[in-house]
């Protein structure tokens, strides 16, 4: 498809395109994406998974940056459940407000291959900031998804497991080799689920963002030298532990123990 409109994959916007049919299914099944409901996917590249998508009965919101592919997508997708908004998903670090109109009121996930550029930071944005937004599946850098779902005293521990965690389940669906893709990336990709808790760890996810990034940027100091002594000690946390050991639970209650102080 791409040769005929005499296409070539850029590096640039990550476009390594989903070539495993098993995986993308495994990724849709995942989602358990059915009739009725609202899917946003964001980089649908030649349109393979949104095709999937569609054929399963969801609405599709998909948001490519390329103004070629977008043609193409155009072209060869027909269906009044279709929208497709061309342009950047995530310009200013911030969901494409054409994205968040069109989405709607309904509540909807995010399926997608993401390209690997903006795949942390808009995780985050849409965990943090859009609650409509119930889960994601998505493909990814391996290091990244192994970041999503860390346990502390690991060294992929940090805060981008720590918000994803307290926000929503995190889980590796499959890892996916380079063969999976055309072209073959240079690094390892895994699939990832994130399904929003019930109850979340913290009411105050944007403050929480801010207060996780300030501790994590020392993780190796101690807590005392941090956040101060008191902090820790009436939050009920030893000051001499470093941020790296701490639970979820123990980051929530030391927040309101500095707001407090
Ligand atoms: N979904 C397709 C697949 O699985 O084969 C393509 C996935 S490819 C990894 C990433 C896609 O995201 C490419 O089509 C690329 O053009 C698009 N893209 C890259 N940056 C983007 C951005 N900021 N906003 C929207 N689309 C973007």
């Amino acid at each position: 498809m791409l040769d005929e409109r005499g296409l070539t994959p850029k590096k640039s916007l990550g476009q390594n395109f989903l070539v495993d049919h098993n995986l993308l299914r495994k990724l849709v099944d995942d989602a358990g994406v059915g009739p009725g409901d609202t899917v946003l996917e964001i980089g649908p590249g030649a349109g393979v998974l949104t095709r999937e998508l569609l054929e399963r009965g969801a609405r599709v919101v998909a948001v490519e940056l390329d103004a070629g592919l977008a043609d193409l997508l155009r072209e060869t997708i027909d269906s009044d459940r279709f929208t497709l908004i061309e342009g950047d998903a995530f310009a200013g670090g911030a969901l494409s407000p054409d994205a968040l109109d069109a989405l709607g009121d309904a509540t909807w996930s995010l399926v997608a291959n993401l390209p690997y550029g903006v795949a942390s930071p808009l995780i985050v944005d849409l965990l943090v900031r859009r609650p409509a937004c119930r889960s994601l599946h998505v493909t990814i850098q391996r290091e990244v998804a192994e970041r999503l779902t860390a346990s502390p005293n690991t060294r992929e521990y940090g805060s981008l497991g720590v918000l994803a965690q307290s926000l929503a389940s995190a889980e590796l669906i499959t890892l996916a080799g380079p063969r999976c893709f055309w072209p073959p990336p240079t690094v390892t990709s895994a699939m990832v689920s994130l399904r929003r808790l019930d109850e979340p760890l913290t009411d105050r996810p944007q403050a929480f963002e801010g207060f996780v990034r300030r501790v994590f940027m020392k993780r190796r100091k101690q807590l005392g030298g941090i956040l101060g002594r008191g902090v820790a000690a009436s939050a009920g946390i030893d000051p001499t532990r470093r941020p790296e050991s701490l639970e979820i639970g123990e980051l929530v209650r030391l927040m309101a123990s500095a707001d407090s102080a």
